[in-house]
């Protein structure tokens, strides 16, 4: 019988077309942003349906966040035309992961209701363990094993596998023991960690030819998107369910770009995209190259910066979305990040308002994608004041954090003793050693009198209904109190709440953590403290912050996106806003002080990510000046800003009057695209490459050992940045 071409590919390139109907054997499709490698997998799983080869239940498809899988299971059934019944099989691998090994979990020596520990948990076992072992934890950190854990785990290592000098160093040579300890420990509670959910079904796998069997039996297709941010582990686990026996063909199709492996960080292996077709033999490899989503300038600007790097298995990317009146991508400086969220504010608004081209735009059409998550701070507060709505995606509102919460809950306790939530959150934050029954006795105790917990703890030390080690905690804990709330009327409040965080070991908490999130907690809290430099007095800020808590987070509502750089993956917005690009931020300060090639060309990446998300319009900032603990600090624009390509790049002369940025002699619109100088004559200052070697250990402490800025400090006067001129 003859058939036309179904709706559902009629209206793809050849080069898509062939990646949706190579059905039979390994596929894997390399190829640029935007190009239509998601619309690939989405619409290859609609084929598969509605050519009747497999049941929804047979196909397996890994997507990067459970929101993308939400996504393509809606978009899969407008392809087919009706919902789709059940894809169990589609999500993320740790998603698939648990679902897998609840059904298997007797063989890793689980019970089937087993729990999985969040971070909290891992560590506070782990922190038994290294106690039990008769090991001094402050010199063997719990959060920094649980880092390295977490890291043999990504590289599918389990106790036996890993090297031997891993395994010596930490707790003198004890590491493998440890962590054979603490899968045993996980084992007695009935418990795995995340990176278990795939470790376990990969020890299945190997040891149960028979379920093996099965799984090749039930999953006849498998499909991969983000395939370049995979890591080892996964790596492994997809390897075993793809390579089938010899007589049935191997039908996996993972799709992916190089250009944006963002996660090396987190133990992804860009090299598994070689690997694919090592291992899958005979593997079909598509390369798409015209790009459906931006405009000209935006795939120009993008293109030329990732150029720069030198790892990349090279692809050309071109669109056909030529159009004369389209915007090229614009350059704006700020004088410093208040500003930056100042202006931003006024184009978000502008484009709202439909200035610009006469139409109104949506605020769900914009993003800011911001490199480090403390930038969401100003944007949040600046929007706020302007009642604009945003959301944050991929992670919690800025005063949302937990750090955040935590740092607040000392500050609230100080300005308000009788704050017994505030009190229950730190009390043993950082671990005193401080337990539940402790906190339970405490909690008792204070309802009884009906007096706040803080000054039942201060009656409960008096009597012995404690152990003499919490009796002794907890003093230590009721004296720091009463020591900051002395200084409370006397200190200012920008130092006082520096003080506390120091001098209650909560800093230090999160500078011993070697955990990949812990650099940007600590970005997150200098970026509170200075925030409260806004305001006269600390209660003031609190209250500030409970306002800024109120704003609704509506799904519904017309509303800006906020989000990093990492978490803009595989999204796509009208307008997108690009702040924060100096030296120091965007390239990350961490990457830098690495030194290599490697962590460089991750940033570049991140902000090929970035560029690439924009559909019509692409707006990049930069700010001059950062402030930081009450220092200004001058900064350089992101090496990446020299790196775009003049012919799709736009110098916005500064909408103020700050600064000589616009142009002019020597500005930053007639001298940022000389290689030779990048920069030097518009700030006075020499180029990036001298203010990092310059850079002091004192700005390097303001920003703790592993963040920090490239910048070099300029001495102010005490009149503030403002005073100062700054001529070419
Ligand atoms: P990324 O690398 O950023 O994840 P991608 O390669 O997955 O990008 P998609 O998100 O699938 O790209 O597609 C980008 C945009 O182009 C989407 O809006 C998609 O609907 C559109 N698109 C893809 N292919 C076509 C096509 N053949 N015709 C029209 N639009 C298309
Ligand atoms: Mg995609």
């Amino acid at each position: 019988q003859s058939r036309s071409v179904p709706d559902y590919l009629s209206g793809l390139n050849p080069e898509q077309r062939e990646a949706v109907e190579a059905l039979d054997g390994p596929v894997l499709v390399l190829a640029g942003a935007g190009t239509g490698k998601t619309r690939v997998l989405t619409t290859r799983i609609a084929h598969i349906l509605a050519t009747n080869r497999a049941y929804p239940s047979q196909i397996l498809a890994v997507t990067f966040t459970n929101k993308a899988a939400r996504e393509m299971k809606e978009r899969i059934g407008v392809l087919v035309g009706g919902a789709v019944e059940g894809m169990p099989w589609l999500g993320t691998f740790h998603s698939i992961g648990v679902k897998i090994l609840r059904r298997h979990a007797e063989l890793a020596g689980l019970r089937s209701d087993f729990t999985i520990l969040d971070t909290d948990d891992v560590i506070r076992l782990i922190k038994q363990l290294i106690q039990a072992e008769g090991l001094d934890d402050k010199r063997w950190p719990a959060r920094q094993f649980a880092g390295m854990i977490d890291g043999w785990k990504n590289k599918g290592l389990t106790p036996k596998d890993i090297p031997e000098g891993d395994a010596r160093a930490f707790a003198n040579g004890k590491g493998r023991e440890l962590y054979a300890a603490y899968q045993a420990r996980l084992r007695t509670l009935n418990a795995c960690d995340f990176g278990d959910l795939l470790l376990h079904p990969i020890a299945i796998f190997r040891a149960h030819p028979d379920i093996l069997k099965e799984y090749h039996g039930r999953f006849r297709y498998i499909l991969v998107d983000e395939y370049q941010d995979t890591n080892t582990a996964q790596y492994m686990w997809l390897r075993l369910l793809a390579q089938r026996p010899k007589d049935v063909p191997q039908n996996v199709c993972c799709v992916g770009d190089d250009d944006q492996s963002i996660y090396g960080w987190r133990g992804a292996e860009v090299d598994n995209i070689l690997r694919f077709e090592k291992d899958f033999l005979g593997a079909k490899v598509i390369k798409l190259e015209r790009n459906y989503r931006s405009t000209e300038h935006i795939l120009g600007a993008a293109g030329h910066l990732i150029a720069h790097n030198e790892g990349r298995l090279g692809k050309t990317l071109f669109t056909d979305r030529v159009n004369p009146d389209d915007e090229k991508v614009q350059v704006h400086a700020a004088w410093d990040s208040e500003e930056e969220a100042r202006a931003l504010g006024e184009e978000i608004e502008r484009l709202q308002r439909g200035d610009a081209d006469g139409k109104k735009h949506a605020l769900n059409d914009m993003a800011i994608l911001v490199r480090a998550s403390f930038q969401m701070r100003e944007f949040e507060d600046r929007f706020v004041t302007l009642g604009l709505n945003y959301r944050v995606i991929g992670g919690p509102r800025f005063y949302e954090r937990l750090e955040i919460r935590d740092a607040m809950a000392y500050c609230r306790l100080v300005c308000q003793p009788a704050d017994d939530l505030a009190f229950e959150r730190i009390v043993n934050t950082p671990k005193r050693g401080l337990g539940d029954t402790t906190i339970r006795n405490l909690h008792d105790y204070a309802r009884a009198r009906d007096i706040p917990m803080l000054a039942a703890a201060t009656d409960i030390i008096e009597t012995d209904e404690l152990k003499p080690k919490a009796r002794k905690a907890l003093f230590d804990v009721i004296q720091s109190f009463r020591n900051w709330q002395e200084r409370l009327e006397k200190t200012p409040h920008v130092e006082l709440a520096e003080q506390i965080l120091e001098e209650s070991g909560y800093t230090d908490m999160w500078k011993n953590d070697k955990s990949a999130e812990a650099p940007g907690r600590l970005e997150n809290l200098k970026e509170l403290i200075r925030s409260m430099e806004a305001f006269e007095s600390m209660r003031g800020f609190l209250e500030h912050v409970s306002l800024v808590m109120d704003a609704e987070q509506n799904e519904d509502l017309d509303a800006v996106s906020i989000m990093t750089l990492h978490s803009a993956k595989g999204l796509e917005f009208e307008t997108v806003f690009l702040p924060g690009w100096e030296e120091g931020l965007f390239p990350h300060q961490r990457s830098l002080d690495e030194g290599g090639r490697s962590g460089l060309e991750e940033e570049r990446r991140l902000a090929y990510v970035g560029i690439t998300r924009a559909k019509r319009r692409c707006h990049i900032w930069f700010v001059s000046n950062r402030r930081i603990h009450g220092l200004w600090q001058s900064t350089l624009p992101s090496r990446f800003l020299d790196e775009l390509p003049q012919a799709h790049v736009d110098v916005a002369a500064s909408d103020t009057s700050y600064g000589g940025y616009g142009g002019g002699r020597g500005g930053y619109g007639q001298s940022r695209f000389d290689k030779a100088e990048p920069f030097a004559n518009s700030y006075g200052t020499p180029g990036w490459k001298r203010a990092q070697a310059n850079k002091t250990d004192a700005t390097r402490d303001n920003w703790g050992s592993r963040s920090g800025h490239a910048v070099e400090r300029i001495g102010y006067g005490e009149s503030g940045p403002r005073g100062r001129t700054i001529d070419g």
